[in-house]
């Protein structure tokens, strides 16, 4: 008899796991089964690696300018820019 999975991912979708995760994964915060489940989600879901990136661009740019958050107008550029080169 197989032993219950306790997090099984029914109702989780990879998708939203990888989401949930995202500030944790930019961290660096997560459990390495976290992690690696992130890194072989975003390897073939360029939706999740655009997210991914756009969030990654931003913390720089703000990391850059020294300021606490990035403004909302600049956030939201860079992401529908991004949205558009990978999706577009
Ligand atoms: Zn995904």
């Amino acid at each position: 008899m197989s032993k219950p999975i306790p997090h099984d991912t029914t109702g989780e979708s990879e998708c939203e796991h990888a989401l949930v995760h995202l500030y944790e994964f930019l961290d660096s915060e997560m459990t390495p089964d976290d992690e690696q489940r992130m890194r072989d989600h975003l390897a073939h879901c360029s939706p999740c690696l655009a997210e991914l990136s756009a969030e990654e661009i931003v913390k720089k740019l703000v990391r850059r300018s020294c300021a606490e958050r990035a403004p909302e107008a600049l956030r939201v550029r860079i992401h529908a820019q991004l949205t558009v080169m990978t999706t577009g």
